[in-house]
């Protein structure tokens, strides 16, 4: 991307909003307890915040029912009206983009420049496909056997539990949230323990585009506990969830338990990015590079195992190992910098932990394989050749920036090996020759295949995972499907009309 570069970073100070936000107003916690959130770039800590649990969520998921009620404000609002909502919402976002995407990189860790063009740019461009949307949800007329006239309504489901992760921590928020609203519901979310600051912020700006009151609250707090508590409440409706695998299970349980809530489940991967032999190996070492390492690896859509064709198998691990020992690794907040810490001291010692495994399981450690630095949780590029699927690191997804560079011969070989695993989020191939390009797409088990190019998704397309990696799509037309039941009214009539 050559973009300049974004306006100067904001040094924040005071944290504005660090309360539970329910009914358009921001609270402490029933419980009076608070939970630390840690900058990652230093390990220090940034400030507390409020830890709701399970009385908080169900004040939350009170007044979101309440906001839902037949006949409120909400429900009688034209469905053009939520549009300019948010619409509303995008340009606020718009408008504190540079503060926003400060506190992003504060709390998260991610370059500075990453959550100022990418994340906020997911943020804005999400809200306003979806604002798009919101006078286009409509069900059909259907020509019946017998007299009758039948017609289908697209209601909201009701009241969402939307549980976010710490990766894109606002754009995720945004994700969930815009689907949602775009078709009537109303929202609790619940951010990730170790970011919570942006949808503080987002909730705030919520209030100022003018949503009415329990339509969107935010409830910061931790899984098993605030968490826990949406997922098996009876009265909400359905559950949005982006994260662990396991975790996902014990979601389906929770709804499988308690109310049969609808759920969405964008759950981990360990994606496949195959470079044919024909294909521009400048390009191909560049995009198989930023499919791993960006954003330090913390993508469900990661490229963790690369397969490389044996011709040009050697070359590529070269140009690759170069390529990692360049990055530049270093303040998130320096415009330089391409790559900052992971996002807590967990995910710093669970990565760690995976590269040892990779290199006592008998893979070669090309580069990289220690922390960087002697503060914060820095962990140096890491690439590693002769690698299996039977390794750890070869299976299990890392979440860090640890590549697999593996060998393959043939289409039959590779595309058996990419799809052994339970994950199937994404996959990508790089080649120059169509028939290659779309075999390898209908034969490989994944939601999302990218030709040419990775991470090729915008607001406009469908997202979401074959096997472990998910149940449901969010993004697009698609995306709407998770957020509205569909009604069926058949009228009957005297005669056959
Ligand atoms: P996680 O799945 O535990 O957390 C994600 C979200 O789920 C957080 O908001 C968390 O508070 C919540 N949560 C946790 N336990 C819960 C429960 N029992 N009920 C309801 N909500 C719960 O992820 P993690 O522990 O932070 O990270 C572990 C691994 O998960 C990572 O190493 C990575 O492999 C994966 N992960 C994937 C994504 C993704 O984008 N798919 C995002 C984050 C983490």
């Amino acid at each position: 991307m050559n973009l300049p570069p974004p306006p100067p970073a904001i040094q924040i100070q005071d944290i504005r909003y660090t309360q539970i936000f329910i009914n358009n107003e921001w609270v402490n916690s029933e419980s009076g307890k608070t939970f630390p959130t840690i900058n990652p770039t230093n390990g220090k800590k940034i400030c507390d915040v409020q830890e709701g649990d399970k009385d908080d969520i169900n004040k939350a998921v009170a007044a979101a029912k309440k906001a839902f009620e037949f006949g409120s404000v909400w429900r009688t609002m034209d469905s053009s009206m939520r549009g300019v909502l948010l619409n509303k919402l995008a340009e606020l976002i718009q408008r504190d983009r540079t503060y926003i995407a400060s506190l992003e990189t504060l709390d998260n860790g991610k370059p500075y420049k990453d959550a100022y063009y990418r994340d906020m740019e997911r943020c804005i461009r999400t809200l306003r496909h979806y604002a798009g949307w919101t006078d286009k949800i409509q069900g059909k007329t259907i020509p019946v056997d017998g007299s009758s006239f039948c017609y289908t309504r697209h209601e909201p489901v009701g009241i969402c539990g939307q549980i976010i992760p710490w990766n894109f921590p606002a754009a995720m928020m945004i994700w969930k949230i815009a689907p949602a609203l775009a078709c009537g519901n109303t929202v609790v979310v619940k951010p990730a323990e170790q970011t919570p600051l942006t949808s503080l912020y987002l909730a705030s700006l919520v209030k100022e585009a003018g949503f009415p009151p329990g339509v969107v609250n935010v409830v910061p707090g931790y899984g098993p506990t605030a968490g826990g508590a949406l997922t098996v409440h009876p009265d909400v409706n359905k559950v949005t969830f982006t994260g662990s695998t396991e975790v996902g299970q014990l979601i389906m349980e929770a709804s499988a338990k308690s109310n049969l809530k609808r759920i969405t489940l964008e759950l981990g991967g360990k994606c496949p990015l195959v470079v044919f032999k024909d294909a521009d190996l400048d390009t191909v070492v560049e995009a198989a590079h930023q499919a791993i390492f960006f954003n330090m690896g913390q993508v469900c859509t990661a490229g963790s195992r690369t397969y490389v064709h044996a011709d040009i198998y050697d070359e590529f691990v070269k140009r690759s190992v170069d390529r990692a020992k360049n990055k530049l690794i270093g303040d998130p907040f320096d415009l330089k910098s391409e790559y900052g810490p992971q996002v807590s001291k967990e995910q710093f010692d669970k990565v760690l932990e995976l590269i040892e495994s990779g290199k006592s399981e008998g893979a070669k450690l090309e580069c990289g394989g220690n922390r960087h630095g002697t503060e914060g949780y820095f962990i140096q590029p890491t690439v590693f050749t002769n690698v299996t699927e039977n390794m750890r690191i070869g299976k299990e997804e890392i979440f860090g920036p640890v590549q697999q560079l593996i060998k393959f011969k043939t289409m039959d070989e590779v595309v058996a090996r990419a799809n052994d695993t339970t994950y199937g989020l994404a996959a990508a191939c790089f080649t120059n020759d169509i028939d290659t390009a779309i075999e390898f797409s209908s034969r490989i088990q994944a939601g999302s295949v990218w030709i040419n190019g990775y991470s090729l998704s915008t607001p406009q397309v469908p997202f979401g995972g074959y096997k472990m990696s998910g149940i449901g799509r969010e993004g697009g037309e698609y995306g709407l499907q998770a957020y509205y039941e569909v009604k069926t009214v058949v009228i009957k009539t005297n005669k056959k009309l």
